[in-house]
């Protein structure tokens, strides 16, 4: 039995150097990074010291063997991922704007990412896991949709748990079939992990927790932790809440810090970790994330995590 299933696309990314860089003229850029969402969230919950398998797509070509052998190195099991001959790895080109925002692109669709079908997913990984996570981005295209829509059907029949971290971006939420297959994720998942953009789309302009509240009486879900970047984040069930404030730290590269928290907190979860102790860790997981460039170069054991937990609080004591 494996912990933890993922899966989607598998990414390199390729980085401007300077903040306030453009696509529109020559310039430096650093990487390749391995990335992708559901690859940034495996490696994490596996440096957390859960199994994790996942299931995808790479090249057979340099990019690929890059994310394959980060993957494997910090203990993923790889044996569904599937390598193409005829379509290159999938990549992600950004620059940081002055103003904090990002701008990508993206070459996913004519990548070897794309490739994923109901045909990728292995019943024995799908059948065999106690967590699947869906990341909102892997629901790109009709392959990996129908893929996803597979292994749930497969998870829920072994009663595995599903979490899902809708990463919303609202220019591909245009699309009616990308929609649909988001509400069926949200309808079908234990636990949700959004972002304050993630629970504008589903509920409106409306306080955060009366959002949550909708969310919880309209769906089976038995728990919703809300990630607020800079301020930590708000675990929510039918009885109570938990605010667990954040780290302070300096920023130099947001990417990826979702997907490490929450594949902190789901690693934590399948140890059965308490609670608070796995808000805790995952905080401090998107806080180191975010001290890095290149989406998962922060991510961080238990060890590390706590070692950091540890000097952050001796510093408060002084
Ligand atoms: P993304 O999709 O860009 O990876 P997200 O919107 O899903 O991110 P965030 O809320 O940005 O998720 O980050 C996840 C968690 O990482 C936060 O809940 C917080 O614990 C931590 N975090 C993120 N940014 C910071 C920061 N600047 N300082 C401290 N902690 C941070
Ligand atoms: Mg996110």
């Amino acid at each position: 039995m494996t912990d933890i299933l993922c899966m989607g696309e598998l990414l390199a990314e390729i980085m401007a150097e300077d903040i306030g860089q453009s696509f529109t003229e020559p310039g430096v850029f650093l990487g390749p990074y391995p990335s992708g969402a559901p690859a940034i969230f495996a490696d994490q919950a596996a440096k957390i010291g859960a199994s994790v398998a996942f299931i995808g797509c790479a090249g057979n070509d340099g990019f690929g063997e890059l994310i394959l052998n980060r993957l494997r190195s910090d203990g993923v099991d790889v044996s569904g991922i599937s390598r193409s001959d005829e379509l290159p790895t999938g990549t992600a080109f950004v620059t940081y704007q002055k103003d904090g925002n990002r701008e990508f692109i993206f070459n996913i669709s004519n990548s070897a990412a794309a490739l994923i079908n109901e045909d990728s997913v292995d019943p024995a990984l799908a059948s065999n896991c106690r967590y699947f996570h869906v990341m909102g981005s892997s629901l790109g295209n009709a392959g990996s949709i129908a893929a996803v829509k597979r292994a749930l059907a497969l998870v829920k029949q072994s009663g595995g748990k599903v979490s899902f971290d809708p990463n919303i971006r609202p220019e591909i939420m245009v699309s009616p079939v990308i929609q649909e297959a988001t509400q069926l994720i949200l309808e079908a998942c234990d636990i949700l992990l959004p972002s304050e953009i993630d629970l504008h789309y589903f509920c409106g302009d409306v306080p955060e927790s009366d959002a949550v509240e909708t969310l919880l009486n309209k769906y089976s879900m038995d728990m919703v932790v809300v990630k607020n970047a800079a301020e930590g984040c708000v675990y929510y069930d039918r009885t109570r809440s938990i605010k667990m404030p954040s780290f302070k730290v300096t920023e130099v590269d947001p990417t990826g810090a979702g997907d490490c928290f929450g594949g902190t907190l789901i690693a934590c979860l399948a140890q059965e970790i308490e609670i608070e102790r796995a808000l805790k860790l995952a905080n401090a997981a998107g806080a180191l994330a975010v001290t890095q460039r290149g989406p998962m170069e922060g991510n961080s054991t238990v060890n590390e995590l706590d070692h950091f937990i540890l000097s952050v609080e001796k510093k408060h004591e002084c």
